[in-house]
């Protein structure tokens, strides 16, 4: 099927031509028709779906078709992300896809200056990308304009609301014009209760479309463990990426300090390589994330929210250097690689530590990862698991805009959360990246299997990330 048969105008499949695409992802089979119709849409989509075309496209198509501009810009479309990375990868979508237009886009997101944002807003602007905390920061200061908009997207609303943004995201519709008077378009991996009740809060008569879920398209995801001590991770990764030649490769640490300490290492041994983590400015962030995509850094060291949302095409190679504490996690990370129908490698290094973790995350796939010795690395049979190590101590400032503001006007309230009052879903988001300058004392755990010692410390790591949400929250996911 060719994208010819969607509705589409001439300009916008230019563009997608232009794009190299020759036939539309199976979310944009289903849900361009249905967007260009005007009507709701509920959509359960994964990035490396083809997602962001199959809004953006038809998008374009419906603003394009009814614009009597009359001097007056206002936003007519504005599009919700939970991450600067997304709003600024989506942004550059609309801009690709929306090339032979005449519509104007803006993205807008914090941790930069909010003036030229203001310039851009003022100049007139039909479409709108934004993060929810900055937006709110325009609309408090008049710099936006809400009343017009004919179209709303929410994209990765799951992650919104793992990010603690549900207020904003409340905020922001209060904004908007009047439900029924635009269209409205939800994306989202999962399907949880919350966003079942915001999808009936937002939706009217939503036309349902899903397609599979990354974890069961893994076949395009070679997989594989390679067991290996945790002492000689760091040379083994070296060797695979020289040995290999592989020029582009996404790995993944468990922390910040350890995405730092890491890249460092592989700068000495002679890689280009760049760390990206919640504690490093925007600059920094989208500097690393070009260098990475122009071919200038070779290993782009990341924790798991730092790589939320990240698209970069046709990544060849995934390394978990660490595996996630949060099996689903795992999920998300080999996501990064094999996307839109291109073939991946997803690589974990497996040290006996993380022999729980690994087969939490079998059970959560359904079927063993192979494993594969490298010569010349055989894991040590004398060493037996140790705990994992875990940092504890707030880096910076507090997810979700509305736990700052409450605990700036409520110390008690910070108190009530530092006793692990919030929602499990925001522990589990926190729980992916943990600081770790204060690490606790390690101390070997007695017991007779590598297994049974990992299974424990397992238990308490979870409870740790409970108990250590406001520490881990700090700084770490907020990515307004
Ligand atoms: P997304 O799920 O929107 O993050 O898109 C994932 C990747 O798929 C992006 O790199 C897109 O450029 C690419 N892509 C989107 N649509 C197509 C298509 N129809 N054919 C090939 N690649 C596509």
């Amino acid at each position: 099927m060719s994208f010819d048969t969607l509705g589409l105008s001439a300009d916008l499949l230019r563009a997608v031509s232009e794009q190299g695409y020759t036939e539309p992802t199976p979310i944009q089979r289903q849900a361009i028709p249905v967007i260009l119709s005007g009507k709701d849409v509920m959509a359960g989509a994964q990035t490396g779906t083809g997602k962001t075309a199959g809004f953006t496209l038809p998008l374009l198509q419906r603003l394009n078709e009814n614009s009597g501009l009359n001097g007056r810009r206002p936003v007519r479309a504005l599009v919700l992300t939970p991450t600067r990375e997304l709003a600024a990868q989506v942004g550059a979508s609309v801009e690709t896809y929306g090339r032979h237009l005449a519509l104007r886009s803006a993205v807008i997101f914090g941790g930069v200056k909010i003036n030229p944002q203001i310039e851009k807003l003022r100049r007139g602007v039909d479409i709108l990308v934004a993060t929810p905390g900055r937006l709110l920061d325009h609309a408090s200061q008049k710099t936006v304009d809400l009343s017009q908009i004919e179209i709303l997207v929410l994209d990765e609303a799951d992650r919104m609301l793992d990010m603690g943004f549900i207020h904003d995201i409340r905020k922001v519709l209060a904004l908007l014009p009047k439900n029924g008077a635009r269209q409205n378009l939800l994306f989202s991996a999962t399907f949880s209760n919350e966003i079942r009740q915001l999808a009936d809060r937002l939706l009217n008569a939503p036309e349902l479309i899903e397609v599979a879920r990354r974890n069961t398209t893994a076949e395009l995801i070679d997989q594989l463990v390679h067991p290996v001590d945790k002492s000689r991770k760091r040379e083994m990764l070296s060797h695979m990426i020289g040995s290999r030649n592989w020029r582009q490769v996404l790995v993944f640490t468990r922390t910040k300090h350890g995405a730092n300490r890491l890249a460092q290492q592989l700068e000495k041994d002679g890689l280009r390589a760049a760390a990206i983590h919640g504690n490093k400015s925007q600059g920094a962030r989208t500097r690393a994330l070009a260098e990475f995509k122009s071919g200038d850094v070779r290993v782009l060291v990341a924790t798991d929210i730092a790589a939320r949302g990240l698209d970069i095409d046709q990544l060849p190679h995934v390394v978990n250097y660490e595996l996630p504490n949060v099996p689903e996690d795992y999920v998300h990370r080999i996501g990064r690689t094999g996307r839109a129908g291109n073939e991946g490698e997803a690589i974990s290094l497996v040290c006996v530590d993380e022999l729980k973790l690994l087969s939490d995350i079998e059970r959560l796939l359904k079927r063993k990862i192979p494993k594969e010795v490298i010569e010349g690395y055989e894991p040590d049979p004398s060493i037996r698991a140790e705990p994992i190590q875990r940092g504890g101590k707030s880096q910076g400032r507090p997810q979700g805009r509305q736990k700052a503001r409450s605990r700036k006007s409520n110390p008690s309230s910070a108190r009530n959360t530092a006793r692990g009052n919030g929602n499990t879903k925001q522990k589990r988001a926190a729980g992916g990246e943990t600081g770790s300058d204060s690490k606790p004392p390690r101390k070997r755990v007695r017991r007779h299997t590598g297994e049974a010692q990992a299974s424990s410390q397992h238990r308490r790591s979870r409870s740790a990330s409970a108990r250590e949400k406001p520490a881990l929250l700090g700084g770490n996911s907020s990515e307004d």
